[in-house]
């Protein structure tokens, strides 16, 4: 198992929209095994693909609370079905460092996905788990979260990154 980079806003690959997984192979799992790595140590709560340079339809997600087991949950060519409700989460993203806002999203989800068996099967989430489905699919189309913000407030969280960035080089 490897740590991989995670691409900072505004790297223009995390722009591009990713393709979907045509076959599970060895490397697939490998990679899905590297991104789980990845979110556990950055730490974060979620991670897509292409946030690691790999233009392809996965994210994984664990929305398990600080106090319950890890729950790990691996989506390969995601499809969100249903969308309903309305809730506002105080989002952060691995790809915008020492940045949170909140974002307003549908309130539960219903979201298709294969698993690392290649077996599909459908989730119904709400709450965090609901959030962050909305949020890791966003990335696989190259949808990000500075986008649902006014034009002040993406001002301010383009600056809260790259200040981010430079205390992390310095
Ligand atoms: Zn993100």
């Amino acid at each position: 198992m490897a740590l991989l980079p995670i691409l900072k806003y505004p790297d223009p690959r995390l722009r591009e929209a990713a393709k979907p997984v045509e076959k599970i192979t060895p490397e697939i799992l490998e990679l899905v095994e590297n991104m789980a790595e990845t979110m556990y140590d950055a730490p974060g709560c979620g991670l897509a693909a292409n946030q690691v340079g790999v233009p392809l339809r996965i994210f994984v997600i664990d929305a398990a609370a600080e106090d319950e087991p890890s729950d790990l949950k691996i989506f390969i060519n995601p499809e969100i079905l249903e969308l309903d409700g309305v809730q506002v989460w105080e989002e952060g993203c691995l790809s915008f460092p020492g940045a949170t806002e909140e974002i307003k999203r549908a309130e539960r989800v219903k979201v298709k996905a294969l698993d690392r068996d290649g077996k599909e099967f459908t989730l119904e989430a709400d709450g965090l788990l609901a959030v962050a489905v909305q949020h890791e699919n966003d990335h696989l189309n190259g949808v990000l979260m500075i986008d649902k913000l006014s034009a002040l407030k993406k001002r301010m969280m383009s600056k809260k990154v790259e200040k981010a960035k430079a205390e992390a080089r310095a």
